[in-house]
């Protein structure tokens, strides 16, 4: 039977949660342990695909096809199991599950309440993602608890995790509480009382936390430790000091050395295994730390998105910096400040990079930054709507298709490169279902799709024979042009096996040095353990460069 490790926060929230499980997930994972992390999102949404990335940070998009929360991406980061849809669930499934069957008469003209249909529902939830009772049910099911203990949304999920504790019987779940014990500069001092008010926050609701992990700038001194556990009625040993650090590679060495993965085993009565594995942490950290190069990407978007909705890609460009022993410096580059000012500024990077994107705005800006990477043969790399952009600058200025655009942006275009299939299938060959643009939650190509790659073409040298990565978009370059896109010099190099699909171009090695664009998120699939061969040919191309140039 699967146990349970249940991470909760205390006093203000972006305390690295997520990082924090998933770096508890690793160490227990090199210790043979069959491990799966669960996130239970507080909010209302249905999940993160709508919400605006100023409000949410990046969507994660698990193979299966679901629109998850960002953490899931450092989940899969750091451990080796993969997630699925069932490891991430809010509030609204929640409540949508227990409409449903109050719906179709499941409770027997019962009082539907919060408790116990709503917490039932959430203990459901749990198991099926340990997948309890089916062949493939983990060892380990950590479940991280989204928001703050005190906040009036998380109370039904805190509910639902004592009764689950209790449930599944003694030593079945571990309790981990992650808490901020701030620095004030005016006391000099480290203040534990925000911490304290935390656990007794939690303790009033019924659990009792077996380890606090304790984030400071520095490290705790061992008098805090001790009256934090005197006060929380924690061991001073459980008592964690997660000071701060400059990478994320180091927290599962940190934890480690404070024996966080023996304990959590202890408190489950789990039987003693193999040591935890700390090699490739340490590797990656020897790796960060003595970088030969800098490489300068400039990754151009819509500003709103730059700041927080790219966290999987740049992390995967710092994978691949690991892993050719260099160093990545992103620069956010504001696609509106080059329809501004010009493309200039662009002459200081040896890569460009156009991300992901919905909606118009400043998407012409991104088209100057294709075409700047194009004409001055620049590495360039394309994902999703860098890759619909990048067909539409060379439509434009290389197939004579001077109108070219896309019906995202713009709807009347004569030459609509980049449609939605819908409008592109049309019988009569007409652009008329234009307008009945659907529902938007669950009308996007979602998920992972296994596509033959052409031989002979640089995405061959990458992926080898066949590609299987992961999407998130509603437009498609459209068939009707491919022929002409063809016949000006794009290369097509990988299709979907059915509907003929664009999944990948390039330009040929003879008009260009490396210019390839994706119309799926490669940036889901690196890990920093092994980087991404996508990710390392683009920095290795723009390595490169750096050596043309010097
Ligand atoms: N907006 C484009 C589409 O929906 C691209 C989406 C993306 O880049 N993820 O097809």
């Amino acid at each position: 039977m699967s146990k349970f490790v249940f991470v909760t926060g205390g006093v203000v929230s972006s305390l690295g949660k997520g990082i924090a499980s998933a770096s508890i997930g690793a160490l227990l994972e090199s210790r043979g342990l069959k491990v799966t992390i669960i996130k239970m999102d507080p909010y209302l949404n249905v999940d993160p695909g709508t919400m605006s990335p100023f409000q949410h940070g990046e969507v994660f998009v698990t193979e299966d096809g679901a629109e998850t929360d960002l953490d899931l991406g450092h989940y899969e980061r750091f451990l080796d199991a993969r997630m699925r849809k069932l490891n991430n669930f809010t509030t609204g499934q929640i409540y949508d599950g227990v409409l449903r069957k109050e719906r179709r008469g499941e409770y027997l003209g019962k009082t539907v309440q919060v408790i116990p249909h709503i917490t039932n529902e959430i203990q459901d939830f749990i198991l099926r993602g340990a997948r309890a009772g089916t062949s493939d049910e983990v060892d380990v099911a950590i479940v991280e608890v989204g928001g703050t203990v005190g906040d009036i949304e998380s109370l039904p999920f805190l509910e639902a995790i004592r009764q689950l504790s209790i449930r599944q019987g003694r030593s079945s779940s571990c309790f981990i509480h992650l808490t901020l014990v701030p620095f004030i500069p005016s006391a000099g001092e480290l203040k534990t009382k925000p911490t304290q008010h935390s656990v007794q926050k939690l303790r009033e609701i019924g659990i009792s936390p077996h380890l606090l992990l304790c984030r400071a700038d520095r490290v705790l001194p061992e008098d805090e430790r001790d009256k934090i556990s005197l006060f929380s009625n924690v061991p001073p040993e459980a008592v964690i000091s997660v000071a701060d650090v400059d990478s994320i590679y180091r927290i599962p060495r940190m934890l480690w050395e404070q024996a966080v993965d023996q304990q959590i085993l202890d408190s489950l009565a789990m039987p003693s295994r193999p040591p935890a594995n700390l090699h490739v942490w340490d590797d990656l950290v020897e790796r960060l730390e003595n970088p030969q190069a800098t490489v300068r990407v400039a990754m151009v978007g819509k500003y709103v998105d730059l700041t927080e909705s790219y966290k999987s890609l740049t992390e995967a460009l710092v994978h691949a910096g690991l892993h050719t022993r260099s160093r990545v410096q992103i620069d956010y580059i504001d696609s509106e400040e080059l329809e501004l000012h010009g493309v200039d500024m662009l002459a200081a990077y040896q890569a460009i990079l156009v991300p992901g994107g919905f909606g118009r705005r400043g998407v012409e800006g991104k088209i100057l930054a294709v075409r700047y990477a194009r004409e001055r043969k620049i590495p360039y790399l394309g994902i999703c709507l860098g890759l619909q952009l990048a067909v539409v600058e060379f439509a434009r200025h290389v197939a004579g298709l001077s109108q070219a655009n896309s019906t995202e942006f713009m709807p009347t275009t004569p030459e609509p490169v980049i449609a939605l299939i819908s409008e592109w299938t049309a019988a009569d060959g007409s652009l008329q279902s234009r307008t009945e643009k659907s529902d938007l939650g669950g009308s996007m190509r979602l998920g992972a799709t296994r596509c033959p790659v052409q031989p002979g073409t640089r995405a061959h040298a990458i992926y080898g024979a066949e590609v299987n990565e992961r999407h998130r978009h509603r437009y498609e370059v459209n068939n009707r042009f491919k022929d002409q896109l063809k016949k000006a010099g794009l290369v097509i190099s990988s299709e979907t096996p059915t509907e003929a699909l664009v999944e990948m171009i390039e330009l040929p090695l003879s008009s260009h040095p490396w210019f390839m664009a994706v119309q799926f998120h490669p940036e889901f699939t690196s890990t920093p353990k092994k980087g991404h061969p996508l990710f390392i040919s683009y920095i290795q191309a723009a390595l490169h460069q750096l050596k043309e140039i010097a």
